[in-house]
Parts: C-alpha cells; sequence; structure tokens
C-alpha cells in the first residue's frame, strides 16, 4: 500500500546484510559414506557431514567438562529435567555448561573454560556481567532494604530516565518483560472494552497465554508449539498476521474488536525480520483509525539504541513494554504510557488500579530492583556505551558476512544495532512465516558447539549474538574466527 511509503525510513533497508553467497554451488556436493549424496542445497550444507561434525564436538564438549557433567548427574535427582528452568536444557551440548562466574564479556564454567559471552543472558545480562556501579548499587540497597513495598527516590528517578530515553511519560514496575507485556494487555482490554489482541506470526513475548499463537496455513490461529496447558484456544483471544502484511493488518483491525496491537518494532525471537520502510508509519496510522492501542515491546530491541528502537526511528507506541537489560541482571520490567491512556485508565478502573486486579505483584517496584536501574541506566547503557556496542554489531556482522560469502553459504545475516543473527536463507526473510520455515536446529546445534568447544558463548534457539559495553573488538574477531573455521569445516 503505497500511501505508507511517505516518511519510508531507509535506514531499516541498511541494516539488512547479505553476502554474494551462490546457493547450490555444484562445488559444495559431496558424497556421504555408500556415495549417496547428503547435500542439502537449501541451506548449502551436507546432511551426513554435519551429523560427524556434530558428534565429534558433543565428544569433546563431554570430554573437556567432567565438572559440569557430573554437576548436571547430581541435578537430575532434585531438578525437573536437571535444570532450575527447564529451557536451560535447550542449549546445545549433551548437558548445559553450569556457570562459575561472569564478569563484563566473559563467562567461566565450573571446569574453568573462558568464554566470550555473545548471548549475554538473552539480553538480561546486556549491560555485562556484574558491572561495576550495579554491584555497588545492589550491595548498598541490600544492605539498607531490599523490598518494603514503599516507593524509593531511585523509583522517581528511574521513571524520569525511562520517559526521557523512550517518550512516554508514565512508568510502573514489574518483575519482568512477561509481566509488563501482561498487565499492559488487560490496561488495552479495560480501556477499550474489547477482546482480542493482535500480534504477529513468530512473535514472542514472554510466557503471555495471548500471545502463545501462531498463523496457519490456511490464514486461521494456531497454537503455538510448546504452548504448555494453553487456559482457552488462543484463536478466541488473538488475531495473528504476519509482519509487513498491511493489508492482512487492516483487514484483521476493521471489525474493531482489537484492543491493542503488540508488536516488537522487528521481529528479534525467529531470527531478526526488520519492519519494512513505512510499515511502522502505517501500523500506527491503522491503529489509530480503528481506536486500537499500540504496545511496543521493546525488550531485545533496546539493541537498537539508548531509547531503543523507538527513539532511533521515532514511532509513537501508546504504551512500551521492556525488561530484562534494564535492571542489569537483576530482575526488573517496565512499562510506560502516555498521558491520554493512563487518563482513560484511571477513568475507566478508578480504585480497581488500586486494589490487585490482575495487575501487580507484592514485589513488583522493589527497592533493589530500582537501585538496579538507576545504576545501570544511569552508569552503564549509556548513550556512549551505545556507540560503542552499535560499532562493535557492525563490526561483529560484518566479520558474519565475510565468512559466509568466502564458504560461499546461501546465508545471510541481519542486525538490529548491537544485536546480529545469521539466518540460514539467502535473503532476508520478510516475516515470521519464511523465517521460522529456515530454522534448522541441526545445523544450530553444530555450529553453536562448535563456538562453545572454542571459548565464544552464544544464544540457544537463536544464532543470535549481542555485545555489551564491555566487549572488546579482540572478543568480536574471536567469533568471526571460530564462526568462519566452522564454515570451512561444512563447505
Ligand atoms: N519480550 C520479548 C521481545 C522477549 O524476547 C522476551 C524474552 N525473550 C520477553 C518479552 C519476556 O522476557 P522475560 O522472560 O524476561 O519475562
Amino acid at each position: 500500500m503505497g500511501q505508507y511509503g511517505g516518511t519510508a525510513r531507509r535506514l531499516e533497508r541498511r541494516e539488512r546484510r547479505q553476502p554474494s553467497a551462490e546457493p547450490g554451488s555444484a562445488g559444495r556436493e559431496r558424497k556421504a559414506a555408500g556415495g549417496v549424496s547428503t547435500l542439502d542445497a537449501g541451506v548449502g550444507v551436507d546432511r551426513g557431514r554435519l551429523a560427524a561434525l556434530t558428534a565429534r564436538e558433543a565428544a569433546a564438549f563431554a570430554a573437556a567438562r567432567p565438572r559440569s557433567r557430573a554437576l548436571a548427574e547430581r541435578s537430575r535427582g532434585s531438578l525437573l529435567g536437571g535444570v532450575p528452568m527447564t529451557w536451560m536444557m535447550r542449549w546445545a551440548g549433551p548437558f548445559p555448561l553450569f556457570l562459575a562466574e561472569a564478569e563484563g564479556a566473559r563467562v567461566v564454567d565450573v571446569d574453568g573454560h573462558e568464554y566470550v559471552d555473545l548471548c549475554l543472558g538473552d539480553t538480561g545480562a546486556m549491560a555485562g556481567h556484574a558491572p561495576e556501579p550495579v554491584v555497588r548499587a545492589v550491595a548498598e540497597r541490600a544492605a539498607a532494604g531490599i523490598t518494603a513495598m514503599l516507593p524509593t527516590e531511585d523509583a522517581a528517578w528511574a521513571g524520569e530516565e525511562l520517559a526521557r530515553r523512550f517518550g512516554l511519560p508514565l512508568w510502573q514496575f514489574t518483575l519482568s518483560a512477561t509481566d509488563a507485556n501482561r498487565f499492559a494487555i488487560r490496561i488495552c482490554r479495560a480501556v477499550t472494552g474489547r477482546p482480542k489482541i493482535l500480534v504477529f506470526n513468530g512473535c514472542y513475548h514472554g510466557t503471555v497465554d495471548e500471545t502463545f499463537a501462531t498463523l496457519r496455513a490456511d490464514g486461521s490461529v494456531g497454537i503455538r508449539p510448546g504452548n504448555v496447558g494453553p487456559p482457552v484456544d488462543p484463536a478466541l483471544t488473538t488475531k495473528v498476521v504476519e509482519l509487513n502484511d498491511i493489508d492482512a493488518l487492516e483487514a484483521a483491525l476493521a471489525p474493531g474488536d482489537v484492543a491493542c496491537v503488540l508488536a516488537e518494532p522487528a521481529l528479534t525471537n525467529i531470527g531478526i525480520v526488520l519492519p519494512d520502510p513505512g510499515f511502522h508509519d502505517a501500523l500506527r496510522e491503522l491503529t489509530r483509525r480503528t481506536g486500537t492501542l499500540l504496545v511496543i515491546d521493546e525488550t531485545h530491541t533496546f539493541s537498537a539504541g539508548p531509547g531503543g528502537y523507538t527513539a532511533a526511528y521515532g514511532l509513537e507506541p501508546d504504551l512500551l513494554t521492556i525488561g530484562k537489560a534494564i535492571g542489569g541482571g537483576v530482575p526488573v520490567g517496565a512499562f510506560g504510557v502516555t498521558e491520554e491512556l493512563a487518563r482513560r485508565a484511571l477513568a475507566q478502573a478508578g480504585s480497581d488500579y488500586e486494589d490487585v486486579g490482575g495487575v501487580g505483584g507484592t514485589l513488583a517496584g522493589n527497592a533493589l530492583s530500582l537501585a538496579a536501574v538507576r545504576a545501570t541506566l544511569g552508569e552503564v547503557l549509556t548513550e556512549e556505551a551505545f556507540e560503542h556496542m552499535i560499532s562493535l554489531g557492525e563490526r561483529l556482522a560484518d566479520g558474519v558476512v565475510a565468512a559466509i560469502a568466502a564458504a560461499r553459504m546461501p546465508w545471510h545475516v541481519t542486525r538490529l544495532g548491537a544485536r546480529a543473527e545469521y539466518r540460514f536463507l539467502p535473503q532476508p526473510p520478510r516475516n515470521g512465516g519464511e523465517s521460522a520455515a529456515a530454522g534448522d536446529e541441526e545445523l544450530e546445534r553444530f555450529l553453536h558447539l562448535y563456538a562453545f568447544n572454542r571459548g565464544v558463548l552464544i544464544t540457544p534457539f537463536h544464532n543470535m549474538a549481542l555485545v555489551a559495553p564491555a566487549t572488546a573488538e579482540a572478543d568480536v574477531d574471536r567469533h568471526t574466527e571460530v564462526f568462519a573455521a566452522a564454515l570451512e569445516e561444512l563447505a
């Protein structure tokens, strides 16, 4: 729909990077044992060779980590799945690494192996591990009382700083980004009196029931794989459209039954999928026209700059949610609202907002987490830190692009500020469905194991690399070197 292209933000395009790989190049064809070709031309790898390399790396991983292995065995006796939270089973490797300590951009496991950490707790440690100002502030606050159900001066500071960075004037604090999204959805329902929400296919917004929905091939709403015990069929609560499909978005909002669109400004949980130029203008125009509220989830896209993607690209959400990185590792989430939404919410709900009617939590807004937010935003994730992180993000993406080109793999890299991710597709996907179709757990497992065995940690369920203020050029170059070596072995 051309009318939305007027203020197209070309920058969005510039962050899509692609090497000049030649998919299916005949030179890469190999014969597995027995003479049968196992070349998967789609992703440019030989499946037989991949399996053999993965077995070699898994064996090396296990042999070098007797302490992690022993702790994994012991933990199976008391922890479900042998881990404190079951998704920790998803790390590549026959058992998870056990953490000894982490500082800056480094992690050390219990066997004494040191890693360049490009996972950074899947963004929870984007400020780096144990940043000194946060350690100090947390120690002081802990000694002076952790939680008292009373506000502190740090809360006022944190609200002012988030308002300055993201442009929304009024803030609330939660324990996680998941909670921020849950509460945002409730407020939107309360204010609009509408039952449904809309999300983009391939999204992830935390363990929020309404968002565990997926778009089926026939256009209907399905249950996202791995949705444990959904309370109701998500088709009752949720509409799902593909990112960048403005016609589908318009049709879904037209009946006026959607309380809010909950969107990451770019998808980051199904690889990185960037919005087309003009897409956000269309999204804002259509939501306003249909009386639908717009919630922007900046939890991961905060990597785009000190005020996230919202400030970098001038978005105008009614509500903004964030979590993870803002506490420097201490659990905290937040949501900000416009003056108008605050007025409508209070007018509609009145004293419900002073109660526990679905929005709240005893430890939400606790003194410790707000001390951590103040130290993180005030002294660690500063504007200068973002400049450094984004320039290293570019260096990382450039290195990966060059390695992919050298190995002639039909893959591409997408970057969002300080975060970059490669995907096994020759072109950047335009939506979550396309990106999901390019998922390849076997290949990911090999690449991750290969990196772990050579001292580089990358995020499970992603091929994502994120840099922190403490990350150095040499760290990024180490990743490039290891990634290039893995591709050489595959090619
Ligand atoms: N929003 C986004 C965009 C996320 O990626 C995540 C987690 N990966 C969340 C929200 C939820 O964060 P948490 O698990 O810390 O609640």
